[in-house]
C-alpha cells in the first residue's frame, strides 16, 4: 500500500519542495501550515508518517507531537521533526516529545526521503506478525502488540523507549555502545550527542522499576542488558 505522509511546514517554498519529493518517491502526501490543521488532518486521514516543522505559527511542533502521542488512535504514528534550530537541547526535546527522528534544516531532500523510508521500515518491522514475544529479567515484550509487561502488569512506554528496551533485550549480554544505540534505535548518525541515550535509558529504567536494574551501565561505553533468559 502507498504510504501517506503528512507534511506540516509553514514556509510555502519548503512545504512545496518536501511535498514534491515525497510524491516523486512514490508516496502520497497531505500538507498544511499550522499545528491545529496538522492535528485535524492527522485525526481525519491517519497518515503513515508525519513530517513536522518545529516552529509553526500557532503551536510549537513539540506540542503537536505531545498531543498526537496522547491520542490513543494516533499515538503510534511515526513523527520526524524538521527544524532550523540545531542546538542540542532542541534535539533532545524533540525526542522527549515523542518524535521518532529529527532532521535539521537545511537538509538534502534525498536524506529526508531516506529517513522517511527508514522510519517507515522500522515501524513495519515493529508490527510484523513474525516478531513475537521476548522475555528476560521478568520483562516480557510483545512486539506485535507493542506491549511490555513486568510480572503480568503492563508498563506504558513511549515508542522510542519501547525500541530502546527491545534492542537491549534482543542483544542481552552484549554491550551496546551509545553510538550503536543512536544508529539502531534513533536511526540517526552518531553526530547527535550521546547524552540523549543516557536521558532515555534513565527514563526507561524509571518506568521499569526494579526490573530496570537489568540494564547495566558500562562506564564510558554504553549499556548492556544482563538478566538471564527465562523459559
Ligand atoms: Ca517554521
Amino acid at each position: 500500500m502507498t504510504p501517506t505522509i503528512l507534511v506540516v511546514e509553514d514556509e510555502p517554498d519548503l512545504r512545496a519542495l518536501v511535498v514534491h519529493n515525497v510524491e516523486a518517491s512514490g508516496m502520497a502526501s497531505l500538507s498544511c501550515s499550522t499545528g491545529s490543521e496538522a492535528l485535524a488532518l492527522a485525526a481525519r486521514h491517519k497518515p503513515d508518517l508525519i513530517l513536522l516543522d518545529l516552529m509553526l505559527p500557532d503551536l510549537l511542533g513539540g506540542e503537536v507531537c505531545r498531543r498526537l502521542r496522547a491520542d490513543p488512535v494516533l499515538a503510534q504514528t511515526p513523527i520526524i521533526m524538521l527544524t532550523a534550530r540545531t542546538a542540542e537541547v532542541d534535539r533532545v526535546q524533540g525526542f522527549e516529545a515523542g518524535a521518532d527522528d529529527y532532521i535539521s534544516k537545511p537538509f538534502s531532500t534525498r536524506e529526508l526521503i531516506l529517513r522517511v523510508r527508514a522510519v517507515l521500515r522500522r515501524r513495519q518491522q515493529a508490527v510484523a506478525p513474525e516478531t513475537t514475544r521476548l522475555t528476560a529479567g521478568g520483562i516480557e515484550i510483545d512486539a506485535a502488540r507493542h506491549q511490555v509487561h513486568i510480572d503480568g502488569a503492563e508498563v506504558k512506554l513511549t515508542a522510542l523507549e519501547f525500541r530502546l528496551l527491545s534492542t537491549l533485550l534482543e542483544r542481552r549480554g552484549r554491550v551496546q555502545t551509545r553510538q550503536m544505540l543512536l544508529e539502531d534505535v534513533w536511526g540517526v548518525s552518531p553526530d547527535l550527542h550521546t547524552r540523549t541515550v543516557d536521558t532515555h535509558v534513565k527514563r526507561l529504567r524509571e518506568h521499569l522499576g526494579p526490573a530496570g536494574d537489568a540494564i547495566e551501565t558500562v562506564r564510558g561505553v554504553g549499556y548492556c542488558f544482563r538478566a538471564p533468559q527465562e523459559g
